[in-house]
C-alpha cells in the first residue's frame, strides 16, 4: 500500500506538477494524524516540570493524551535519564523520580491504523547540559533542511556531525534514525548522525525518522546494550509447545502486533504470571527486548526527534 501510493503520487506529477505535495499529504491522511497528536504531546511535554514526577507519571499522562486525541501509542513512551541515551520505560510502579540536574530524553511514538509517528524532546534540569539539547535541536533542523528526495542519508548524517562538531560536542555514531513502514517502527533503513558511504537515497513519500544524539566532547560517542530491558515486541509467531505461552503470545499479537509493547500496558493480567510468560517467550526467541543505551563513557546524552515524508522541493515534517 505503501509503495503504490508512492508510484501513483509520483506518476501524476508529470500532469500536475504543483500538487503534488497535496497529493502526497491526502494519501499520507493517517501519518499527518498521528504526527499531529505527537507533536502536541511532546509540546506538552517539553513545557511541563517534571522535577518530583515520577517516570511512570510521566509515561502514564503522553499515553493517555496519545489516546484521548484518537491515537494509540506506537511504543511505550521512553523516558531516559542523563547517561541513558534511550530505551528505558517506566516498569509497573516504577518510583524513578526525575531530580533537579537531570536530563531526560521524552521520545514519543503515535500510530493510528499502523501508520506511524515518532518524536522526541530532551528536558534539561541541568544548565551545564543545556549546550547539548541546543546542539541536538539545531542539528535536526540543519538536518530537515537538507532532507529531499534523491538526498543520500550519508549526506544527512554529515550534515548532523558537522553540526554537533561546531559546538565541541560528539554525535552518538551507534544510533540512528530509520524508515518507518505500516505496524512497523524500523522498517531497514538507517539515516546516521555521522557521515556514511554507500548510503541509501531518500525516496519520496516514504517515510523517515531523524533523530540525533549528542554527547559531550568527552563522551565516547557509541552506546552499549545496559542491563535493564522493559520494552519488548513479537519476532515471530512460531508455537511454543506450551499451551499458555501460545495463549499469551495470541494476547500480545491481537493487541501490538509487531509494535513494541511493555510490561505495564498488561494491566489485565495478572504480573507475575506476564513476566513468566515474557521470559519464557524470550528464551523461545519469539518475542525480542531493547535493551536500554548507555552512553559508553557515561556521559550525558539528549536527543531530538522529527518523523519526516521527503518530497522533489524538500520535505514536510509530519510531527512539527
Ligand atoms: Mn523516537
Ligand atoms: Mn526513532
Amino acid at each position: 500500500m505503501h509503495l503504490k501510493t508512492y508510484s501513483h503520487a509520483f506518476n501524476l506529477t508529470f500532469i500536475y506538477p504543483y500538487s503534488i505535495d497535496l497529493l502526497l499529504l491526502a494519501s499520507m491522511e493517517d501519518y499527518i494524524k498521528a504526527g499531529k497528536i505527537a507533536a502536541e504531546v511532546r509540546e506538552h511535554m517539553r513545557k511541563r516540570y517534571h522535577v518530583g514526577r515520577t517516570l511512570l507519571d510521566i509515561c502514564e499522562e503522553a499515553e493517555e493524551m496519545i489516546r484521548a486525541k484518537g491515537g494509540e501509542p506506537a511504543f511505550p513512551c521512553n523516558v531516559s535519564l542523563n547517561e541513558v541515551a534511550a530505551h528505558y520505560t517506566a516498569e509497573p510502579n516504577d518510583s524513578i523520580e526525575v531530580r533537579d540536574g537531570d536530563v531526560l530524553k521524552i521520545d514519543i511514538g503515535v500510530h493510528v491504523n499502523g501508520s506511524i509517528a515518532d518524536t522526541a524532546v530532551t528536558v534539561c534540569y541541568n544548565p551545564s547540559y543545556s549546550i547539548l539539547v541546543e546542539a541536538a535541536e539545531h542539528a535536526l533542523r540543519e538536518a530537515i533542511r537538507v532532507a529531499r528526495a534523491g538526498v543520500k542519508a550519508g549526506d544527512i548524517g554529515r550534515v548532523i556531525e558537522h553540526t554537533i562538531k561546531s559546538y565541541g560536542l560528539k554525535p552518538v555514531q551507534n544510533l540512528s534514525g530509520h524508515s518507518i513502514a505500516k505496524y512497523t517502527i524500523h522498517a531497514g533503513k538507517s539515516i546516521p548522525n555521522i557521515w556514511t558511504i554507500g548510503s541509501f537515497s531518500l525516496q519520496q513519500g516514504e517515510v523517515y525518522a531523524i533523530e540525533p544524539f549528542v554527547t559531550t566532547g568527552d563522551g565516547s560517542g557509541l552506546v552499549y546494550n545496559g542491563d535493564i530491558s522493559n520494552i519488548y515486541s513479537i519476532v515471530s509467531r512460531k508455537r511454543t509447545e506450551r499451551k499458555e505461552a501460545d495463549t499469551f503470545l495470541d494476547m500480545l499479537w491481537t493487541r501490538f502486533k509487531t509494535l513494541p509493547f511493555a510490561l505495564r500496558w498488561l494491566k489485565d493480567e495478572d504480573v507475575n504470571h506476564a513476566r513468566e510468560m515474557i521470559s519464557f517467550l524470550l528464551k523461545k526467541k519469539v518475542i525480542r527486548t531493547y535493551p536500554v543505551l548507555v552512553e559508553g563513557n557515561n556521559r550525558y546524552v539528549a536527543q531530538a526527534e522529527h518523523t519526516i515524508v521527503p518530497t522533489m522541493e524538500g520535505t514536510v515534517v509530519i510531527t512539527a
